[in-house]
């Protein structure tokens, strides 16, 4: 046969082609230490991010994850490597990215809905259109009611929802969520990991692509279709896993039914 033919296929349906939204490659970040030698944070960091896809960082304390979420962000230049966005290079803050933060990072002297309109604001939404998307994203993250309550007389669980909604009113393409649960007691976790991918199966969420970066193995394999396990010491990604049938959506795939039907 002639070297360009191609095999045939033995796949019964070709995945879809989903868009590359982030794509690292050779990342290196050091962290000057005045006199004592630079500390390497990251290095050879490789890894892409697609749409349709919930994607975990999982790695220790001090691994360099924030670190890294900063660089996808286009918060932080790396020391070396490169970081593309659409297939384009990240050149500052990316503005198809929004981010969750461990400590929610709410300003205290304002109101859940004006919180949560802030981004909007930044980017010159008019008022009338900034309340009407503000109120669609406190009402998604099951918040109605508390428009006019201030972060203080909140719950942790429910700060965290305005950090959510906050993030998610831009209809961001990509979702960061760095540590979003390490501050909340176990049930309140649970019940927004549950809500969150709720939305996300059913097709809710104004996102194309989350990612998840934890400590918890098993947030980690509730939450991702696919995880990134990190060393420490520079960080990096060792390890790669698929969890296809981790959330509820991915659980009426065909594939899956046929094994536990
Ligand atoms: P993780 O989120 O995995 O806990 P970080 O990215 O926050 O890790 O931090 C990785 C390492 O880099 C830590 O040792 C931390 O002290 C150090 N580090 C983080 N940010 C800075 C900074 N701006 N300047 C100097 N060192 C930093
Ligand atoms: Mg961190």
């Amino acid at each position: 046969a002639p070297p360009s033919a191609a095999p045939p296929s033995t796949a019964a349906s070709p995945a879809p082609a989903r868009e590359e939204l982030v794509r690292i490659t050779d990342c290196r970040q050091a962290y000057h230490k005045g006199a004592a030698a630079d500390l390497v944070v990251l290095d050879d960091v490789n890894l892409t991010l697609r749409s349709g896809e919930i994607v975990g960082l999982l790695g220790r304390s001090g691994s360099g994850k924030s670190t890294l979420l900063r660089i996808i962000a286009g918060l932080l230049p790396p020391s070396a490597g490169q970081v593309l966005w659409k297939g384009r290079p990240v050149v500052g803050p990316v503005p198809g990215i929004a981010m969750v933060f461990q400590s929610f990072a709410l300003f205290p002297w304002l109101t859940v809905q004006k919180n949560v309109e802030l981004g909007l604001e930044a980017k010159g939404v008019p008022p009338a259109e900034r309340d009407r998307l503000g109120e669609a994203a406190i009402d998604l993250i099951g918040l109605s009611g508390y428009e006019n309550a201030y972060p203080k007389e909140l719950s942790g669980g429910m700060r965290q929802r305005v950090g959510l909604a906050r993030a998610l009113v831009v209809q961001p393409d990509l979702l960061l969520m760095d540590e979003p649960f390490s501050a909340l007691d176990v049930l309140t976790a649970e019940n927004l990991r549950t809500d969150l991918i709720e939305l996300w199966a059913e097709g809710k969420l104004p996102v194309k692509s989350l990612m998840l970066v934890t400590h918890s193995i098993e947030e980690a394999v509730l939450m991702c279709d696919r995880i990134l396990v990190f060393s420490s010491n520079p960080g990096r990604v060792a390890h790669e896993v698929s969890i296809p049938f981790a959330h509820p959506r991915n659980r009426e795939d065909p594939a899956f039914r046929q094994v536990v039907d």
